[in-house]
């Protein structure tokens, strides 16, 4: 190294800027050419005579290029190129080969163990100039290329990136062992040809490749960007995230391409499904949003969230073909209400906002004249989305709940609008779907409200501020009462007593109702196993309680169950459980198991707010079923609403066929109970009766009927054949 003059007089003076380039070459005469050649175009240069040196010097100062004379002693360059490599990625630092013009096999040889380029003796100046400028701007754009994949929160995945490096006159592309390891390769089964890439890139996606790439018309663009689904090993298709830059002859003629590839497939990203963008770029489009709308805040943006309505249903009663083909519907119907500029994206399950059947999309909407033009294009959407699809033979009318957030301020984050939508979105779910909100403050205090909820719940859970009314349960034919149902109260120490319907939710949502469900069940039990041994001689009494998913998901559920029945001594066949339509139908297959449990303990099961899910009638075959409830939303409007008289008349008449107990819930006159009766319907409840009472009134009530001192009906025999649940 001793022999090796530094070049460039003051080398550490120099500017940051200037290209620092590494010559390693054995041959004096060749050394010092190269040298002075790149002194006069600008370089700085450092001029070493063997292997070992360069790599001494390597260690000690960095480099931006390494030319690499191939033939040397002891060391020769492919060596050295090997140890280069183990500490500089192919990407970060080019080595370009020097070598003899005839040495075409040696050139294949360092390509294959990671060099740039090459140029070859005698020196043609301009060419070797021009080949080592390009390396030296590519290096540049590649770091800034690097610095962009940070705002694209890919970083972590940086490493797990291809690279490629395309030569386009030769067909030939360096592809990183990573980038063949992405389509499960290993290193040696790919070749450097073209084809082996274009070869596996979705016949669909050719033509947009080739115009990002090769053929890219247009001079004035630096950087390439697509997505292409490309054919793995194992067959199926990966959505793959294409990125580089081009580099020109001239000004129009590619001659040269070079980046990166990212796998978007799995997870969050990439939606081979609808085809539509990924989340990540979704949010990069979002945050340049923000970023423009810093520089001109003279137009507005705006974030919508949307959530198909009921999707679960669709799926689980249809299946997963038909949910495919509904979500693929939507992305079609919502691109076709968007200006092109607006994007649209797909959540996938793995998304912070975790949704099971990735029914949710994201719409992001640029140049807006006032935020009010977001309600237009939101009600635009729920007209486009709601026509009827065919799906199976089935006419389905797709809904959707729309949250929608403005950017009204140049330090928004991207997550934080996207929150805001979702929580929109939630309240247009809450205040029954079909609709479309803009997020407010407010319901930020509303989120807070919740938190409080969730903290009073646990502290009336400890406390034992909850106890059960029982509404008493009617057979329509003897006017007597056949059972109760069990329904939970919560007497808040300041707020006094606190509906249900303001809590059972939370407590769904938090996981409580877990712990809050067995003590209702307790209870419940405990007091049929009293009401069984005071009244049995006059009749079998039942208790119905109401079960949320969240219980019946609980893996113990069956034993802790069997073990409140012992402790209770409750008779199996007095306790019904009900659940909700939708609960049902949401999870089929997962219930189903554990209402066979139930059934084989003796347990009843009866479906609640029947009417207002998407049962199908082959689904309803398949669940060990005793009891329909009729929704009190159709009892409400019988009268007054053919429809809803056309649905409790087709409830009633699949009972019957089913060998399904029907019981119409919140009767509150005479004329429904009548045109119930009528209509063959067996039991009912409802303030017509009694609302629903604490245990002490509810036998007082009991007790109260005219039937109640005598059994119930005639016989007693006659009581067994009309009861709801026989025992
Ligand atoms: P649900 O199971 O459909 O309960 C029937 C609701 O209708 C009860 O409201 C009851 O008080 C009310 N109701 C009964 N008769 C009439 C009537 O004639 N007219 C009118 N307008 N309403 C009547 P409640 O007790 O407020 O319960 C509301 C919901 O809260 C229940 O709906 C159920 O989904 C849930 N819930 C109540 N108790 C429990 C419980 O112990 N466990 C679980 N998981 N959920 C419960
Ligand atoms: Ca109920
Ligand atoms: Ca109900």
């Amino acid at each position: 190294m001793n022999s090796d003059k530094l070049l460039t007089g003051d080398y550490k003076a120099l500017g940051e800027n200037s290209t620092r380039v590494l010559i390693v070459d054995d041959e004096t005469a060749s050394r010092e050419l190269l040298a002075q050649m790149l002194v006069k175009g600008g370089y700085v240069v450092r001029p070493v005579s063997s292997g070992c040196d360069a790599l001494n010097v390597m260690r000690q100062e960095p480099f931006d290029i390494v030319l690499l004379d191939i033939v040397m002693p002891e060391m020769d360059g492919f060596e050295c190129l090997e140890l280069i490599r183990k500490d500089h990625a192919v990407s970060k630092l080019p080595v370009i080969m020097v070598t003899d013009e005839t040495d075409r096999n040696n050139i294949v040889a360092a390509f294959r163990a990671g060099a740039n380029d090459y140029i070859t003796r005698p020196f043609d100046y301009e060419l070797a100039l021009a080949r080592i400028g390009t390396h030296a701007k590519l290096r540049m754009t590649l770091s800034a290329l690097r610095a962009s994949e940070e705002r694209y929160a890919l970083a972590a995945r940086g490493s797990n990136d291809g690279l490629w490096d395309w030569d386009v006159k030769q067909g030939t592309v360096y592809y990183s062992p990573r980038w063949k390891a992405m389509l499960g390769y290993s290193d040696r089964e790919i070749s450097d040809s073209a084809s082996e890439w274009t070869n596996r890139v979705h016949p669909d996606d050719l033509e947009k490749f080739y115009h990002s790439t090769v053929n890219q018309p247009s001079a004035s663009k630096t950087n390439l960007e697509c997505e292409i689904r490309m054919l793995h090993r194992d067959g199926g298709y990966r959505w793959m995230l294409c990125r580089g830059v081009y580099v020109r002859n001239g000004s129009v003629v590619i001659y040269r391409l070079a980046g990166s590839l990212t796998d978007i497939t799995e997870g969050k990203v990439g939606d081979a499904l609808t085809g539509l963008p990924n989340r990540l770029l979704f949010v990069d489009r979002l945050e340049r949003a923000i970023e423009k709308f810093a520089r001109f805040p003279e137009s507005f943006f705006a974030v919508m969230f949307l959530d198909l309505d009921n999707f679960k249903l669709i799926n689980d009663s249809l299946g997963h073909q038909a949910g495919d083909r509904l979500l693929i519907t939507i992305a079609r119907r919502l691109e076709a209400c968007l200006r092109t500029s607006d994007s649209v994206c797909r959540l996938h399950e793995k998304s912070t906002l975790a949704r099971h059947a990735g029914d949710e999309f994201t719409v992001l909407l640029e140049a807006l004249s006032i935020p009010e033009d977001v309600e237009i294009v939101a009600n635009r959407v729920l007209t486009a989305l709601s026509e009827p699809i065919d799906l199976e033979g089935q006419e389905i009318f797709p809904t959707v709940s729309i949250g929608w957030a403005v950017g009204e301020s140049p330090s928004v984050r991207a997550e934080d609008l996207l929150r805001e939508a979702d929580t929109a979105m939630y309240h247009a779910k809450r205040e029954g779907r079909n609709r479309h909100r803009r997020f407010e403050i407010g319901m930020q205090h509303r989120a807070t409200m919740r938190l409080q909820l969730e903290k009073d719940l646990r502290h009336a859970l400890a406390h034992d501020e909850f106890y059960l009314n029982y509404q008493p349960i009617i057979g329509l034919e003897s006017s007597c009462v056949m059972g109760f149902e069990t329904l939970v109260r919560w007497r808040h120490p300041t707020k006094g007593l606190v509906p249900p319907q303001e809590f059972i939710s939370t407590a769904e949502e938090t996981g409580l109702i877990v712990p809050l469900g067995w003590w209702i069940t307790e209870k419940a039990c405990e007091q049929a196993a009293l009401w069984e041994a005071q009244y049995y001689q006059d009749r079998h009494l039942f208790v119905t309680v109401n079960c949320a998913v969240k219980q019946l998901y609980q893996p113990d559920f069956l034993n802790q169950f069997k073990e409140i029945l012992e402790r209770t001594g409750a008779n199996p066949h007095c306790i019904c459980i009900e659940v909700t339509e939708s609960t049902l139908m949401d999870r089929a297959e997962l219930i189903r198991p554990v209402l066979i449990g139930l059934r084989d303990m003796g347990v009843r099961i009866g479906i609640d707010d029947f009417g207002t899910g998407y049962s199908s009638l082959a689904y309803l075959h398949r669940f060990p079923l005793d009891m329909l409830k009729v929704d009190r939303s159709f009892i409400n409007t019988m009268l007054e609403c053919n429809e809803s008289f056309e649905i409790v008349r087709t409830i009633v008449d699949l009972g019957h066929n089913l060998r399904l107990k029907t019981v119409a819930e919140g009767v509150e006159t005479e004329t429904q109970r009548s045109k119930l009766a009528e209509l063959g319907c067996k039991f009912a409840q409802g303030y017509l009766w009694s609302p629903p009472v604490n245990h002490e009134l509810a036998v007082q009530y009991m007790l109260s009927q005219p039937s109640s001192r005598v059994p119930c009906a005639p016989s007693t025999t006659e009581v067994r054949a009309t009861s709801l649940l026989p025992a």
